[in-house]
């Protein structure tokens, strides 16, 4: 089938966006990389910038984002850049921050590196821990019913990344990257590159990089895939950005996935995708509590007959 000249420029907006972002970065204006509102406005604009690119080269139209998606899809970006943030370094980084700090421990060597190096080293290490983290989501029930409701989204699209149960949210983005020392704009750089990709890997556009990129970094193919009806078809592909970490522990599986959701493919509602991983217990309290109802029932019925 012939590539049209559409699709084949699209093959290549994935990484003229990460070079976009790391040249901004590596070069941009002093005052706008020192300003702390510069990475806030840049992960947002990533996925604005995505979506519309959605609206130009649709991937699948049973994907094609609507009200109700994008009012969900909102709540949990701003969940995520909000509260979740919040969390994430109250409660890991400035803790791993302060024990860095008693403990005496430097990296200078982290620091000394050449400012790419430190951008691969964040994107390796960070992607490192979420691969793992999202490894164990699959493979262990507490830590799935945490991760199921992301698998229970009925379409993808850019935004759909941070859609998860809030406890997932938190989980995922986890890191010891705060134990390096390295330069703000080498990790600002990196976070921008792994958005960059992430959100990509969800997203409804038809663009299919080149195999060297698609060889180290995740793309929608692949992700699609991890997002299939069967729960059998999810155990794959699990690196948010760095695919080649499934190459390399033996979960890597080519193909593509279009129809996306768990069992029937309900679409959960953000207060069920909330208590998910509270569900059975909520279920065993309810019936219990009908039993017990019923034997009450059972014990006074006849009396009162009598
Ligand atoms: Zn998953
Ligand atoms: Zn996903």
């Amino acid at each position: 089938m012939e590539t049209s000249l559409k699709n084949r420029v699209f093959n290549y907006i994935p990484p003229a966006m990460i070079a976009a972002v790391l040249l901004f970065w590596a070069y941009g204006p002093e005052e706008l990389l020192a300003n702390p509102w510069t990475m806030i406005i840049i992960s947002p604009l990533i996925v604005v910038v995505i979506l519309l690119l959605e609206q130009i080269n649709e991937r699948h139209a049973g994907w094609r984002m609507n009200r109700q998606e994008f009012v969900a899809d909102l709540y949990y970006n701003v969940l995520g850049a909000t509260l979740i943030a919040w969390l994430v370094k109250a409660m890991a980084e400035d803790p791993l921050l302060s024990i860095k700090a008693s403990l005496g421990i430097t990296t200078q060597w982290a620091a000394a590196l050449p400012w790419l190096a430190q951008v691969m080293l964040v994107v390796t290490v960070h992607e490192f821990g979420q691969y793992w983290m999202h490894r164990l989501m699959h493979n262990w029930t507490p830590f799935w019913l945490t991760h199921a409701p992301h698998h229970h989204i009925t379409q993808l699209n850019g935004s759909k990344g941070w859609v998860g149960n809030p406890i997932e949210l938190f989980l995922i983005s986890l890191s010891v990257i705060a134990l390096f020392d390295l330069k703000d704009t080498a990790i600002f750089a990196a976070y921008s590159v792994t958005g960059v990709i992430s959100t990509f890997a969800h997203a409804n556009v038809r663009a299919d990089p080149p195999i060297w990129y698609s060889f180290f970094f995740t793309t929608i193919r692949n992700h699609s895939l991890h997002h299939s009806t069967d729960y059998e078809s999810t155990r794959c592909n699990y690196g948010n950005s760095l695919i080649l970490l499934d190459r390399i522990f033996g979960t890597y599986r080519e193909g593509e996935g279009i129809l996306v959701g768990q069992d029937d493919r309900r679409r959960l509602s953000i207060w069920e995708q909330t208590v998910f991983p509270f569900q059975p217990l909520i279920d065993r309290y309810k019936a219990r509590r009908a039993s017990a109802g019923r034997a009450g029932d059972d014990q006074n019925g006849p009396a009162a007959t009598a």
